[in-house]
């Protein structure tokens, strides 16, 4: 039995047209800035990171279109990879990802400053700045296969940990993801101070649901309420640019409910070194497998086993299978 690539899930979202917002108001298209004129951190919300992540695009969208502004502080919003969003073909839906490389794997000093060059790589220096400058960060993503909503927080000891202290005050998603990052190159989240635990600035990444899903703006905009709130930019209540009410009460501080966030550490990253590589069930994504030495996948003659009890199963791939690929990352809870 070889694994065939999921079916495509159906695209239940239509990418915005965006290009209203591509004179921004501060130099660098799809770039908007306000000052409040009050003091308060400088907080940016960044959506299109990849370019077929919908989500982030349709609720920054929404917000600049409501004419949402600071209370306090500066807010800066952006659209990362216009370049690869303008092929969006929901008949192909993936092929939008990017141009020519992942935006998300240039983020270290060397690679930002060096000779090499790429669309991406363009847009990283035309947005570097803002980034670098800015106190807080949210960066919106989705994920290509239908798992429940995580925040990635950052890799452990290099800003991890405040970054899953912020989640944890913004009280969505249920699930925050300390990992290790990525072996191809750092991530906006890990450029400069965010990556360092005595700076205050501090970075997290919303992977909001599967790509197209319905639901997925749900939770980017809950999420972006909620980052508003916790940043001091912008009152919880009142960052409901779209007139709806809040999803619910943001929970009370140290809340024990069964909702309350809990932090997975990645430990393991699983990569296919075959091409019969597949998984020993129908997983989505943060299913736990109980004990240690039960079987996770499939990989030729090998098998694949959880190297503790309650072993929890990071983001798995099913459409992107590929000897060298990482096919699914291995963690534990915190508590
Ligand atoms: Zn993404």
């Amino acid at each position: 039995m070889t694994t065939q690539p999921d079916p495509l899930p159906p695209i239940e979202l239509a990418a915005p047209d965006i290009s209203v917002h591509r004179a921004g108001n501060i130099g660098v298209d799809y770039v908007s800035s306000f000052d409040s004129g009050k003091p308060g951190p400088h907080v940016m919300l960044q959506a299109l990171t990849h370019g077929n992540e919908l989500c982030g695009a349709i609720v920054l969208d929404e917000l600049l279109r409501a004419g949402l502004r600071p209370a306090a502080g500066r807010l800066t919003v952006a659209f990362a990879n216009t370049q690869a969003y303008a092929n969006w073909n929901p008949a192909d839906p993936d092929v939008s990802r990017f141009v020519d490389e992942d935006y998300n794997r240039v983020w270290s000093d060397e690679v930002l400053s060096g000779p090499r060059d790429s669309v991406e790589l363009r847009r990283a220096r035309e947005l570097g700045g803002f980034v670098a400058r800015a106190d807080y960060l949210l960066d919106i993503h989705s994920m290509r296969e239908p798992c429940p909503p995580l925040m990635v927080c950052g890799v452990a000891g290099r800003g991890g940990e405040k970054g899953a202290a912020m989640a944890r005050r913004m009280g969505v998603p249920r699930h925050l993801l300390i990992d290790t990052g990525h072996p191809a190159g750092p991530r906006m989240i890990e450029h400069g101070g965010y990556s360092q635990p005595a700076s205050p600035r501090t970075a997290v990444l919303i992977e909001c649901g599967q790509h197209w899903e319905r639901a997925s703006v749900d939770v980017a905009r809950e999420t972006v309420r909620r980052f508003l709130d916790v940043t001091g930019v912008l009152d919880y209540g009142r960052s409901a640019w779209t007139g709806d009410a809040p999803a619910r009460a943001l929970p009370s501080p140290g809340g024990q409910d069964d909702d309350a966030p809990r932090v997975v550490r990645v430990t393991h990253a699983v990569v296919a070194r075959s091409l019969s590589f597949r998984f020993a069930g129908d997983y989505r994504g943060l299913e736990v497998i109980e004990r240690a030495g039960d079987p996770i996948a499939y990989d030729g003659e090998e098998t694949i086993r959880a190297p503790y009890d309650r072993t929890v199963l990071v983001m798995p791939s099913k459409a992107h299978l590929r000897i060298g690929n990482t096919m699914v990352r291995l963690g534990r809870f915190d508590d």
